[in-house]
């Protein structure tokens, strides 16, 4: 790849005690359109992450002393300060992930301004638990205080939108953070270190170590004076993540990838189905944990929903992430889109067919973008449950489409790999609905829609999809630690 030449490198500082901190060593980060270095990421280790950890811990005794409804204010405050800078956010955010700017306007910023207003609302309304025996003379109550300094390390697919769905509920309960972005999407993180100042968070109580999982990510795990972790990525670096925590017994929250099936039924609402399920599965090129990868459809419309399905997938316009016309981008980096494209190549050679997308399509980009990672949706039939197209997280613009018969039939197979993040099912039948969705093993089921959410009900995986949920009580219940008081009078 060659160097971007015609601006200069933007270069990241860490965000350490309310300051803006230069560090020894940077790593290069890709602008994934064009396939060029254009900024320059911290790669902080130990030291930095030491220094951070102070700061956190320095910060906690005034910090974890303000009352909620002060907590609230700087929250709302700093919600707003993000929202004036919305389409800034978005067009870095694009430019830095190679999400749309569309996408990143409409979904990650957004939904960034609302994790600090909703967790500034939700502190206010939690009520602990409070219970009397006459008999003894005593009555008991919980308390709940916040656990300490919290290491947030965020992947790099909705950058800011999940870093800010931790920081939110970690500082609105009273800790301080130390939180570690993506090496290979810092930038929104970084701009929003800018505005804490100005939105009255005080110095150490946000503070952000930029740099790779290796080095800064496992130098936050291995700190002792680091209670708590909150941890979204892939399953292998949880595992990691859980092992070199052990012997410190951290509190983990883990949210993990997935491999969600859409269940559609004979009698779906087509006209509402197939939209939303080629939304499900491309929207930010297919790299949402909670994306469809296995589509289930039964035998009786398997053919007519495949055709429409193709047709409408064919619609998802790819190419340059600020072109309003453009529904793909392109995808996080050079070795990310291999990954992808090898999965299609072993559905091929496993006898698949690929019905549109990589290798069948052909994809005209414009000419600063042809170094960039792009790649059509691509929708893959005629593939077996066993083959690693369907057992994989592949985390990419690829679907595959399956035909069963009957409802036990599809339950066992929709249950049949080691995730267990999301589902979605499509009928009119209420009770079919109710008794497939208790039967499948996922934290989340969606019925006739796809990513709708309410910040209140916890959201989190089964099996290798996470251990822990988070949300509104979750969150707090999560980030807060309780006690139970017994008063004899
Ligand atoms: P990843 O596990 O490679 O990295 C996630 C974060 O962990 C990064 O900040 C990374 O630097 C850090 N990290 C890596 N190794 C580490 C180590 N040894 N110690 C500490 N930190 C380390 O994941 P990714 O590729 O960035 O993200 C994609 C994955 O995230 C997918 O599997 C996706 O499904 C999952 N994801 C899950 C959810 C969810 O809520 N369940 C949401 C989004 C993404």
């Amino acid at each position: 790849p060659t160097m971007a030449h015609s601006e200069a490198l933007l270069v990241l500082e860490n965000f350490i005690g309310g300051k803006f901190v230069p560090c020894s060593s940077y790593v290069d980060s890709y602008n994934p359109s064009t396939g060029e270095v254009y900024c320059r990421v911290p790669d902080s280790g130990k030291e930095e992450v030491e220094a951070a950890v102070k700061a956190a811990k320095d910060a906690f005794r005034l910090w974890s002393s303000r009352s909620p409804l002060e907590r609230s204010q700087i929250l709302n405050k700093l919600a707003d300060l993000i929202e004036e800078d919305l389409e800034a956010f978005a067009q870095a955010e694009s430019k830095d992930q190679g999400k749309t700017v569309k996408f990143a306007r409409t979904v990650d910023i957004p939904r960034a301004v609302h994790n600090f207003r909703f967790f500034a609302s939700s502190i206010l309304h939690h009520v602990t638990e409070c219970t009397e025996m006459p008999a003894m003379g005593c009555v008991h109550y919980t308390s709940r205080a916040p656990v300490g300094v919290a290491g947030l390390i965020s992947p790099w697919n909705l950058p800011l939108y999940l870093l800010t769905w931790k920081i939110a509920p970690a500082i609105a309960c009273g800790n301080t953070v130390v939180a570690k972005p993506s090496e290979m999407t810092s930038v929104t993180a970084w701009m929003m270190c800018k505005l804490l100042e100005k939105a009255g968070v005080p110095p150490g109580v946000v503070n952000v170590v930029f740099g790779t999982g290796a080095k800064a990510g496992e130098a936050l795990v291995c700190h002792p004076d680091v209670p708590l972790i909150s941890f979204t990525g892939s399953t292998l670096t949880a595992q990691r993540i859980t092992e070199k925590s052990a012997p410190h017994c951290k509190r983990l929250s883990l949210e993990l990838g997935g491999k969600n099936p859409a269940i559609i039924f004979d009698d779906a609402d087509l006209s509402q189905c197939i939209p939303t399920t080629v939304r499900s599965s491309f929207a930010n090129q297919g790299e949402i944990c909670l994306c469809t990868s296995r589509i289930f459809v039964q035998r009786g419309i398997y053919n007519e929903f495949l055709k429409k399905f193709v047709a409408e997938t064919k619609k998802w316009n790819t190419g340059h992430p600020s072109d309003p016309t453009i529904d793909v981008g392109a995808l996080i980096s050079k070795e990310h889109l291999e990954k992808v494209r090898n999965y299609v190549k072993k559905a091929q050679a496993e006898g698949a067919r690929v019905l549109c997308g990589e290798g069948v399509d052909s994809l005209a980009l414009p000419p600063g973008n042809q170094k960039g990672y792009f790649m059509l949706p691509t929708v893959i039939s005629e593939v077996k449950d066993e083959s690693c197209c369907m057992q994989e997280e592949i985390f990419g613009p690829v679907t595959c489409v399956v035909a069963f018969d009957t409802e036990e039939e599809v339950i066992e197979r929709a249950n049949n790999v080691k995730y267990g993040l999301a589902a979605t099912v499509w009928s009119r039948n209420v009770g079919r609905i109710h008794r497939v969705a208790h039967r499948l093993q996922c934290g989340l089921v969606w019925t006739n829609c796809w990513l709708v959410r309410d910040l209140n009900l916890p959201f989190g995986g089964m099996k290798a999809s996470g251990i822990g949920r988070e949300g509104a009580k979750d969150s707090y219940e999560f980030f807060t630690e309780v006690k139970t008081i017994t008063i004899k009078h």
